[in-house]
């Protein structure tokens, strides 16, 4: 182990996981039972697992797997599908009272409206059936017959293409992670340690590893994974390593009106835009209502509803640097984008704001008025898009930073629904950093959580960068 202080160390540990939203106790279950890493911590601060983005009200709930997502490449859609099936076989495998807390079934759409979006809509179905054969194409009769409320006082001439499945999944990630947590708790094993209420101050490379101060004492470990998904950047800085990169903070909030839909209906997004289009959505936790959003609202925070991390958001995104004004402003420059962040910075204005959210919904439901709209209060999260400042692009999706014998990841959507695959890629990642010293049962590990097909981590749902 690492470094000989006099000092109160509180533990030292082989691997240290920083960050207990659904990737860090994903991470935390992967290491804890399938390999034999003799020590293994994982640090949170917050007083229960999950309660940033990952909380079950803060983000939209859907398990992501390409079929409706129509901004995801096919390629994209190819690692993404397998990747996200491994939460609903790893919750088939759970206690069937934990099951229905965390994973529910649910209808799917993807709705096209008009004839451009109808064209684009028939265009991505031919490239995607094969990958999704319970995709089916539905006429406006038909879209009707699953969704009335799509079609009630639409206009007649108004083209509409829809894909559906009735083979989608809600999943409530905040008891994933629980439950995570109790899988670990159950093995009974004292190789695993959950710190609640422990707050990383710095990081600090020493000898041979990392020293973690904490706000309840100091941590060793050789390795240590961030996977404090908007911090992960400003402890990645705090090293020195992804430098290039600045932050869009994205604050997503919601909606609700009666239920109004039977399953999840998605809009045609815009490839330009990093944010799924509006939506519609049963919430897992507040039946027979719908919640519809996530508005995108530019707000310079790290954290949803916490002023307090709002220094950190400027510490992180470098904003005073001649490099990232000139990326912000190219980035903005397009027309798309900054009309899109200009509308939804309105829509969360009290009084006027959901009647101009309106026409939004009223793309899926024509008949849906503002008195039917209630601001959800309590409910979204952020979502910090990576700039680089190099190249002056928007960096669509997760990325992740790797460091010496350190990773930042940093998981915007999809995140939440390929957090078991990105958990084994990383536990792949730690196996090198040890020599490939310890174990990680792989096969034990598909048979759980693949119904035994293999998992192929060489390819990415997110983007690397490497630095030294
Ligand atoms: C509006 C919205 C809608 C979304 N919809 C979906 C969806 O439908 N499907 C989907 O797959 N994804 C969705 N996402 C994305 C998803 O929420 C994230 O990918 C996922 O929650 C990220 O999980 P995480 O564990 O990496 O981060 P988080 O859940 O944010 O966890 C990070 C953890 O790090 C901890 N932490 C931070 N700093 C410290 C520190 N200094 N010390 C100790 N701990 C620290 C935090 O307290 C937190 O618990 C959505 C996101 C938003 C905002």
């Amino acid at each position: 182990m690492v470094g000989h202080r006099s000092e109160n160390i509180v533990g030292k540990y082989d691997v240290l996981i920083i960050g207990g939203g659904v990737s860090g106790t994903a991470l935390f279950y992967m290491l804890s039972r399938y390999t034999n890493i003799p020590k293994i911590a994982l640090l949170e601060k917050e007083d229960k697992v999950a309660q940033v983005n990952s909380r079950g009200r803060n983000n939209s709930q859907t398990l992501h797997i390409g079929d409706i997502e129509t901004n995801y490449s096919l390629e994209k859609a190819k690692v993404v599908k397998p990747a996200a099936m491994m939460i609903p076989f790893y919750v088939k495998k759970l206690h069937p009272d934990a099951q229905n807390k965390i994973l529910f079934k649910v209808s799917k759409m993807i709705l096209a409206v008009g004839r451009d979006e109808v064209a684009k809509l028939e265009k991505r179905y031919e490239e995607i059936k094969e990958l999704y054969p319970d995709l089916q194409k539905l006429d406006r009769k038909e879209v009707g017959d699953v969704e009335p409320n799509i079609t009630k006082g639409r206009r007649e001439n108004e083209e509409l293409l829809a894909l559906y499945t009735l083979d989608g999944y809600a999943v409530d990630y905040e008891m994933l992670a629980a439950s995570f947590i109790s899988e670990v708790n159950k093995e009974g094993s004292n190789r695993s340690d959950l710190f609640l209420g422990y707050k990383v101050k710095k990081i600090k490379k020493v000898d041979k590893g990392y020293r973690v101060d904490t706000n309840k004492g100091v941590f060793e470990a050789v390795a240590v994974v961030v996977d404090a998904d908007s911090y992960s950047l400003f402890f990645a800085k705090s090293l020195g390593y992804g430098k290039k990169f600045s932050l869009i903070p994205v604050a997503g909030s919601f909606y609700f009106s009666d239920k109004l839909l039977n399953g999840k209906v998605y809009t045609m997004q815009d490839k330009k835009l990093p944010f799924a289009a509006v939506h519609g959505d049963p919430d897992v936790q507040i039946p027979n209502k719908t919640r519809w959003g996530p508005t995108a609202k530019f707000f310079p925070v790290l954290e949803s509803g916490k002023l307090s991390t709002s220094m950190d958001y400027f510490k992180s995104a470098g904003l005073f640097r001649y490099c990232t004004a000139k990326s912000f402003v190219k980035i903005l420059s397009d027309y798309t984008r900054f009309k899109y962040l200009v509308k939804n910075a309105l829509y969360d204005l009290p009084l006027v704001g959901k009647t101009l959210f309106l026409p939004n919904i009223k793309k899926i439901i024509p008949s849906i008025k503002a008195r039917n709209l209630k601001k959800a209060k309590g409910f979204g999260g952020m979502r910090l898009q990576r700039v680089d400042t190099e190249t002056h692009e928007l960096q669509l999706g997760e990325g992740r930073i790797i460091g010496d014998n350190i990773i930042f990841n940093m998981t915007p959507s999809p995140g939440a629904s390929v957090c078991l695959f990105n958990a084994v890629r990383d536990t792949e990642w730690i196996m090198g950093v040890f020599d490939n010293k310890y174990k990680f049962d792989k096969f034990a590990m598909e048979n759980d959580c693949t119904e035994g097909y293999p998992c192929e981590t060489g390819k990415e749902t997110s983007v690397d960068f490497y630095s030294s």
